[in-house]
Order: structure tokens, then C-alpha cells, then sequence
């Protein structure tokens, strides 16, 4: 076995699997803009191997040692990191034997400007343009930020550590347990999450105001605005909650987490982006104001969130196990937005919008190089491609023209009695 044989996989040779990551991110938010970061991944060797393979792009690896249950410790010999393929491969003299391990990793990086992995932004504070944290990761972004396993089917816990500013607010998939304050940086311990795939981790650091309350159920949503626009933030708040409700009924199934953050921040490459239990939201996506919004804006924006709300199901809950069926995913959510816009606001008729809604899929779909909903996805480098109005308009009609078919009671399985 050589280390040639990672060339251009499609997927991560599946010899060791993750199940927790332990992961402290520490950045830098000065004209530098880097950040350093460890990460202890608990892994399951499942074959006899001399490699362990990952994924990691644009980072830097300083060290990296695997310790095995019984507390053997393996230096790897060799670290290759391939930036084409997007992995990095620890390759070991002595063979690692099936079983249970940590396998711990010193990594560092740049905040990009890209709008993807770990990246920076800025916002204006009392007329000084200053740095702030985002992070995107789906489809296959994770990656950038710290080494793992970066595909939707591997998911696992993830305990997070963020050292920051300490004037900064610091925001992540779960609720903060503690902070420590070390002269202007503070380190802020997350509490740990339930198994999810790492495109929905996420970690915010800026200046916010927020507003906030709770559900039915005592789930508290809080939406964190630019500093002096929170009032902006109250439509989508409403909307999250009233979301929140109708989905926990109609799927029987409570929603997981103890809280569901929204973020409105400045630069963002897509609308909103569904993080477990931290919708992240390009500001105009999110932000609402009687006097200067339209009632477009309204519809639009109670589309999106219930979008975003209800991945927190079938996406974060229920996730398709590889990228070919993100319209499903997709599709399902856009569709379930409709139904939800309709229950809260059936004055407005929003399934007339619906045939304005499939129009750019059709028009995708007229054109002589079309590809099916579900699309093979060979290689990271196309996951991009299949986030199109195929997967998500074409997707939605599919799935109305199924419920349609079935009818609602067995469509909506828990109602249908074998
Ligand atoms: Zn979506």
C-alpha cells in the first residue's frame, strides 16, 4: 500500500471511523486574521491500516499523534497534504491495529475572504470598520476550518472551545457552559452536541444586539442583530417560534436542541444556511422593518425561515447519506416552508407563488445539458454544482406532485394506520 491510492477518491476510505470531536478554535481577529486550533478526534479503526486518511484544505498541520485506548502512543512517520484532493494523510511505520482511539491534531490557517470554511467579515462599530468570524461549511467546507472526516453520513458529537475577543460575542451550534477571561481574550466552552454531520457545525464571533423568547415546548430562540437593529430581528423571531411549533406537530417529533440562535450577518455567499441550532442569515434575509420593507420582503422571508427551521428534521436530523440526495433534502424543506407559510398566513395564498417558484426549475430543466434531481457526485470538487434550481424547484414540485398523488394522511406517514 502506498499513499498514491488516496488520488482523486470520491470518498474517505472508510478504515476508521470518527464518533466525538474535541475541538478549540483560538482567532485572531487583528489585521492578521489567522486562527490556530486542536482537535482530538475519538476514532473507531475498524481495518488493520498504516494510514489514516482525512480531509483538511488551505490548513496547516504541525503535529499529530495517535493514542490508542490501551494508551499506545503512533507519531506518524509522514503527513501529506494534498489541497487538490482536500486530504490529509498520516501515514505510520507501525500498523495500527483494529480498536478504539484518540487521535489528536495541532493545525493552523487563515480567515479567508471567500465566504467559505472559517472566514472573516466586518462590521462598522461606532464608525470603525473592524473584523468579525463566520463560518460556511456545507457542502464541503468543514475542512477548511480543522481536520475531519467531512461527509454527511459521518457524523458525531462535537465539543467546542473558542478563544476570542472579549468585547466579542461568541456563538455556536449549542448553549455556552462556561467562560474564562484571560486579560482581552476569552475562552468560552460550548456544551456538547448531539451527532451531526460536520457541514452543520457552525461558530460565529461579532457585535450583536438580540432579542429573545421561548417556544411552547421551552426551546429559547434568540435573534442577534446588527448593534441598534434589533428591533429588525422580531418578524423572524415570531417566524422561528410559530415555525418551530407547527413542525413539532406535524412530525411528532420534538425539536432536539435547547436553543435555536438566528444570526443576521453582513456577508454570507447564500441566503441562510441551517447550522444545528445557529441559523446563520445574510442580514437582508432576516432583518424586517414595518416602515421600509415590502410585503415581497414579508412572503420571501417567511419562505426562508421555515425553510431553515425545518432542516432542523430532515436534513439535521434525518441526513442523506451522500450529496447525490441533497434534493431530497432540499426539496422536502422548501416544500414543508410552503405548507408552514400557508398554516400561518393563508390570507396570502402563497401556493399561487409556487408555480412562480418552479418556473426556474423548468427553465433548468428545458435546457439540452439537464442533469436528473439525483446527481452522482464523483468527486468534492462537484458537490457545488448540484445546489441548483433542479434540486431545490424541480425537488419541490416532485415532492408536491407525490403529496398530491398520496394525499395528505399518507403522505404524512404518522397519521396512516397499517
Ligand atoms: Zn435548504
Amino acid at each position: 500500500m502506498n499513499i498514491e491510492q488516496f488520488k482523486g477518491l470520491a470518498r474517505l476510505p472508510k478504515f476508521a471511523i470518527p464518533s466525538h470531536y474535541d475541538l478549540h478554535l483560538k482567532l485572531d481577529l487583528s489585521a492578521a486574521c489567522t486562527f490556530s486550533g486542536t482537535v482530538k478526534i475519538n476514532l473507531s479503526i475498524t481495518e488493520k491500516t498504516n494510514f489514516l486518511v482525512l480531509n483538511a484544505n488551505q490548513l496547516q498541520v504541525h503535529q499529530a499523534l495517535f493514542t490508542t485506548s490501551g494508551n499506545q502512543q503512533y507519531c506518524p512517520s509522514d503527513v501529506v497534504v494534498d489541497d487538490d484532493d482536500e486530504v490529509v494523510v498520516l501515514v505510520f511505520d507501525e500498523t495500527l491495529c483494529v480498536g478504539e482511539g484518540l487521535l489528536g491534531i495541532e493545525f493552523s490557517g487563515k480567515l479567508n475572504e471567500h465566504l467559505k470554511g472559517l472566514y472573516r467579515c466586518t462590521y462598522v462599530d461606532e464608525g470603525v470598520k473592524k473584523n468579525m468570524a463566520d463560518t460556511q461549511f456545507e457542502a464541503a467546507d468543514a475542512r477548511r476550518c480543522f481536520p475531519c472526516w467531512d461527509e454527511p453520513a459521518l457524523k458525531a458529537t462535537f465539543k467546542i472551545t473558542l478563544d476570542a475577543p472579549s468585547e466579542l460575542t461568541t456563538l455556536s451550534n449549542m448553549p455556552i457552559i462556561d467562560e474564562k477571561l484571560d486579560g482581552n481574550i476569552k475562552t468560552v466552552y460550548f456544551e456538547e452536541t448531539q451527532v451531526m454531520s460536520t457541514y452543520l457545525v457552525v461558530v460565529v464571533v461579532g457585535l450583536f444586539d438580540h432579542i429573545e423568547d421561548t417556544t411552547a415546548d421551552g426551546v429559547k430562540v434568540r435573534a442577534y442583530c446588527p448593534v441598534g437593529r434589533s428591533d429588525e430581528g422580531k418578524f423572524a423571531l415570531e417566524l422561528t417560534i410559530k415555525s418551530l411549533d407547527i413542525f413539532t406537530k406535524y412530525f411528532s417529533t420534538p425539536y432536539p436542541l435547547p436553543k435555536l440562535d438566528m444570526v443576521a450577518v453582513p456577508e454570507f455567499a447564500a441566503g441562510a444556511m441551517e447550522n444545528f441550532g445557529l441559523i446563520v442569515y445574510r442580514d437582508n434575509e432576516m432583518l424586517y422593518s414595518d416602515s421600509k420593507s415590502t410585503a415581497r420582503r414579508k412572503h420571501r422571508m417567511s419562505i426562508v425561515v421555515a425553510h431553515e427551521v425545518a432542516h432542523h428534521w430532515f436534513g439535521n436530523l434525518a441526513t442523506m447519506e451522500w450529496w447525490t440526495h441533497l434534493w431530497l433534502n432540499e426539496g422536502f424543506a422548501t416544500w414543508v416552508s410552503y405548507m408552514a407559510t400557508d398554516n400561518l398566513f393563508p390570507e396570502w395564498n402563497i401556493w399561487t407563488n409556487f408555480l412562480r417558484e418552479t418556473t426556474g426549475g423548468l427553465s433548468l430543466d428545458a435546457l439540452e445539458q439537464l442533469h436528473p434531481v439525483e446527481v452522482e457526485v464523483h468527486h468534492v470538487h462537484g458537490v457545488e454544482q448540484v445546489f441548483d434550481d433542479i434540486g431545490y424547484r424541480k425537488g419541490l414540485a416532485i415532492i408536491r406532485m407525490l403529496q398530491g398523488y398520496l394525499g395528505d394522511d399518507i403522505f404524512q406517514v404518522r397519521k396512516f394506520t397499517f
